[in-house]
């Protein structure tokens, strides 16, 4: 991956010295002069907990911060969803301070913030080095060790949210009409008028934009892109819908359960394993193989190892004690650890897409994952899964074409389909056990991801649904 380096080619994982300050600066002088409408530039960054943190800087400033960073403390790597603190090993004291420095490459005008540009955050330590809980530069770490065995991945979140019109925190659904309904859009045009419109502006492809099952929930895809652009992209995207739901009066959840009865928010991951064909140019894993449904042995190989690591990927990937409210059977959210054809009940669906275009949109989409989730975290543990699966040429078990919930006890044992975790406690356990992920991810990450996670266990020890649901409808 070649960002943030105003041409030099210098990767986001490697350590800045005098040189590449000095061209992070020209670049950045560079783009001023286009930044005449805009005040300040909001940097920002995903917590542990899966929460997007800013600092900003005004224009006039953002040369001396793409060279030199901008201050911040560490301890937000140790915060939970309400803005406490836990202490782990790595990180959660007061002392000490890091960098933030905006990818250049990734600056945006935000439409839906007239006068604000954004930009992704890296973050180096003061010493020029890559922070080591910084989990944008732990994807791209991933990122380069797939090219390293002649790999790239291109990967895009589904975002779903769901809208509320509530004068206080609680939930009213903003619309009215049916699942899918066309009532729905009507209802909302105006809004959903504004929130194409400002994503256009903003330069993100947006896919398809559709009304979900659940109270006020909608639901926006995007084009698949490189891991990295694909985080941020879905951390644009949903920092626009938020922008232009207020704007709107409205607010916007994100959440994976927003109602206690209710089918939750999704952050399915989609995710393609390509390699470069002398010939052909660059050729998708996931199709034209002779393995099951078409896909190649290196395409089965990278989802085997996805999918035998799913219980520990949900320690990342359904990172909330709410995640688990979602995770229930029958709700199209991906509970048992099987893969199948377009099987919605699936944890891993396979999307072949349709004849003709098969070599280009086959796709694996994980179905468990939430957006309580750090994205490059997410996709940094999806990669280094899908890694250690190629390198042990994983095998898939049968697909499963039915909703396994459909099935008894005893069929499924028979099929060796196993319910993932149903608790946040049973995804740590299984995500420290795991060797590849720790590799992969380093101790700090893993450290952390785990004392968070026992944070936010201990914070709803004793809460019920409803108190989980409420205190974690509104953060991320
Ligand atoms: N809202 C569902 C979930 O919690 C997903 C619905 C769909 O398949 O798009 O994951
Ligand atoms: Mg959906």
């Amino acid at each position: 991956m070649e960002r943030n380096d105003g041409g030099s080619g210098r990767r986001a994982f490697e350590p800045l010295d005098a040189a590449g300050r000095e061209r992070l600066a020209a670049h950045a002088a560079r783009l001023v002069p286009g930044l005449e409408d805009v005040a300040g530039v909001a940097l920002t960054w995903v917590d542990t907990s899966g929460i997007t943190r800013t600092k900003t800087v005004p224009v006039a400033r953002l040369e001396h911060a793409a060279a030199w960073g901008v201050g911040m403390s560490p301890v937000f790597d140790a915060f939970l969803l309400d803005d406490s603190i836990v202490s782990g090993q790595y990180a959660g004291g007061p002392v000490g301070d890091l960098r933030l420095h905006p990818d250049l490459d990734r600056l945006v005008r935000m439409a839906a913030l007239p006068g604000w540009a954004w930009a992704p955050a890296n973050r180096y330590t003061q010493e020029g080095h890559v922070h080591p809980l910084d989990t944008r530069a732990a994807l791209a770490r991933e990122v380069e060790r797939l090219a390293d065995l002649g790999w790239s991945v291109r990967a895009a979140f589904e975002i779903e949210w769901a809208l509320s019109d509530d004068e206080g925190d609680g939930f009213t659904p903003a619309c009215n009409g049916p699942a899918y309904g066309m009532t729905r859009l009507t209802e909302l045009s105006q809004y959903l008028r504004d929130l194409l419109n400002a994503l256009a502006e903003t330069g993100v492809s947006v896919d398809q934009l559709h009304p979900e099952y659940a109270p006020g929930q909608y639901e926006l895809s995007v084009a698949a892109e490189d891991p990295v652009g694909a985080a941020d992209t879905a951390v644009l995207v949903r920092e626009t819908i938020r922008a232009v739901s207020f704007d709107h009066g409205m607010v916007a959840s994100f959440s994976p359960k927003v109602l206690a009865d209710s089918v939750g928010n999704g952050g399915h991951v989609h995710l393609s394993l390509w390699r470069e064909d002398p010939a052909e140019g660059p050729v998708n894993a996931m199709s034209g193989g002779h393995e099951m449904f078409g896909l190649t042995g290196e395409g089965e190989a990278f989802t085997a190892g996805i999918l035998a690591r799913l219980p520990a990927l949900l320690a990342v990937g359904a990172p909330a004690v709410a995640s688990y409210l979602r995770l229930v059977p029958s709700h199209w959210a991906g509970v048992y650890g099987c893969w199948g054809l377009e099987n919605r009940e699936a944890a891993i669906r396979l999307v072949t897409g349709a004849l003709g275009d098969r070599a280009r949109a086959a796709n694996i989409e994980v179905k468990c994952f939430d957006e309580a989730a750090n994205p490059y975290l997410a996709l940094a543990a999806l990669l280094a899964a899908g890694r250690a699966g190629l390198a042990a040429k994983a095998v898939l078990p049968e697909p499963m074409a039915a909703d396994p919930a459909s099935l008894s006890d005893a069929e499924r044992a028979d099929l060796g389909i196993e319910r993932l975790p149903d608790s946040l406690a049973d995804a740590v356990a299984a995500f420290e056990a795991d060797e590849a992920l720790a590799e992969a991810l380093g101790p700090e990450i893993v450290d952390t991801v785990a004392a968070v996670r026992r944070g936010e266990i201990e914070l709803f020890a004793d809460a019920t649904p409803e108190e989980i649901t409420e205190s974690t409808r509104w953060r991320h």
